[in-house]
């Protein structure tokens, strides 16, 4: 056989047509989400209120594997997509391993990242039900910024309450938002109900991801033909991603393989279900064995390793639906790691599924070590990996370094999620040697914990 190519591209004809729904192939659905008040399942009304209808019904839906992907989001993805899969010919020559690593780059876009990919069409739906504005809250930036590029395209206007810290700390970030449109607030802001009461408890604060939901859900529930959008965590949103990995299969398939392991970075598991899903299919209804699955966190945000899987709020306000999720308290606030994407106190109720039926494994990794890779990677592959994405990449590393002990010719896979350009700090950070590795005591996570509800 001829070498495979360094870029494994589909052509636009081969794109995918709909998008996998994992959950049809689930033995077991994760637990219904709870309303906040009455802790009783939450009914299709409750979730119009706060997400567009045809959200709501991607939201519940368990049945229908495949679900089309309407023509005019079909042709917004055409300007971004399909995304490359790229053998990483150099990375394994530098690592010395006989192992075959192949990842899919999903940076290729102004956002940054697979974020996109989400954003447009949940910014489709919302247009189509005659929804003129959104709101949504934004960590990093990515989201912000995925979704102030679809606002700008469909014509919807958008607020975006942004993490105090990221705020102050990512101008460039605010820069480009505000480029396509986007209104932004520095959360916790004294705009809702929710942001002054922070405030007032703790004045000065810098936010965070949790705070900023509550505030823009609030400002979303009292603001006429307006609607909330959610950039991971929900299961319309690992639906949405799962293009990532159909377009991965496919282009595998055109160079007989089939990766042996699969990692992703887990924030709130939409990059890594999305890549994963197509291949998780086949290990559900056993046409494949043994293919390992990898969610890799950071161990300063350690849901899936040191996170109890309980129900609990999706937000610091507590006025979002609880799940039963793997999650570090909805009170616990990380400490200021790089990797803003990976710092939610919770994670998808449908990963956490997974992971607690031992269909995914887990590995928390430390900063230092994290960027160690990103900068081994981008020497030998010349992309710049997001910190988040770093992640994938350290444990992707790890498992060759095992190959090239054991001999093994593993074939991995694994998810770059998005390029590192707005995190040039961290960078710089990591290369001056002031980078620190933060991880929480047993003590510092029982604060968390005393914080779940009790919901019997
Ligand atoms: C947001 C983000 C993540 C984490 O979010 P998931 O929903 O877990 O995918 C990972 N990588 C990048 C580049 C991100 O922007």
């Amino acid at each position: 056989m001829s070498k495979v190519p360094y870029r494994i591209y589909l052509s636009e004809s081969e794109m995918p047509k709909q998008w996998y729904n994992l959950r049809a192939d689930m033995k077991e659905q994760h637990d219904p989400y709870l309303h906040p008040a009455t802790f009783k399942p939450v009914g299709l009304d409750d979730m119009k209120a706060i997400f567009c209808e045809e959200l709501c019904y991607q939201e519940m839906n368990t049945t229908d594997r495949f679900i089309d992907i309407p023509e005019e989001l079909q042709e917004f993805y055409k300007m971004f997509r399909p995304s490359p899969v790229v053998r990483a010919y150099n990375l394994e020559k530098v690592l010395g391993t006989p192992a075959k690593i192949y990842y899919k780059f999903e940076g290729n876009n102004t956002s940054g990242s697979h974020k996109l990919n989400s954003a447009a069409a949940q910014v489709y739906y919302a247009k189509k039900q005659g929804i003129k504005r959104l709101t949504t809250e934004t960590g990093a930036g990515q989201w912000g910024t995925a979704l102030s590029m679809a606002c700008a395209h469909f014509g919807l206007d958008l607020t975006v309450y942004m993490v105090k810290v990221s705020y102050e700390q990512k101008p460039f970030r605010k820069g480009v938002m505000q480029t396509f449109g986007a209104k932004i607030i520095p959360s916790p802001s004294d705009t809702t109900e929710v942001g002054r009461a922070i405030l007032k408890e703790h004045p000065g604060t810098g936010g965070s991801l949790g705070c900023a939901i509550s505030e823009a859900v609030e400002a979303a529930l009292k603001t006429p033909d307006c609607r909330y959008v959610l950039g991971s965590v929900l299961n319309q949103v690992l639906l949405h991603q799962s293009v990532i990995g159909l377009e991965a299969k496919a282009a595998l398939e055109k160079v007989d393989e089939y990766p042996d392991i699969i990692i992703g970075s887990a924030g709130g598991g939409s990059n890594l279900v999305g890549l994963v899903a197509p291949f998780m299919m086949d290990t559900l209804n056993g046409t494949r064995k043994n293919t390992e699955f990898i969610a890799v966190e950071p161990a300063s945000c350690p849901s899936l390793t040191r996170g109890r899987y309980a129900y609990d709020y999706c937000d610091t306000g507590h006025v979002t639906p609880l799940a039963r999720m793997y999650t570090l308290g909805s009170n616990f606030i990380p400490s200021a790691n790089h990797a803003g994407g990976l710092r939610y106190h919770g994670m998808s109720p449908a990963i956490s599924k997974l992971y607690h039926d031992g269909y995914i494994k887990a590995v928390a990794v430390e900063q230092t070590k994290v960027f160690e890779a990103a900068v081994t990677f981008a020497k030998a592959e010349t992309i710049l990996p997001a910190p988040e994405s770093a992640h994938a990449v350290r444990v992707a590393i790890d498992e060759a370094l095992k190959c090239r002990e054991s001999g093994e010719a593993k074939t991995i896979l694994f998810g770059l999620s998005g390029t590192g350009f707005f995190d040039l700090n961290a960078y710089t950070s990591y290369l001056e040697g002031t980078m620190s590795d933060y991880i929480p005591t047993d003590e510092d996570l029982e604060k968390g914990f005393a914080t779940l509800p009790k919901v019997e």
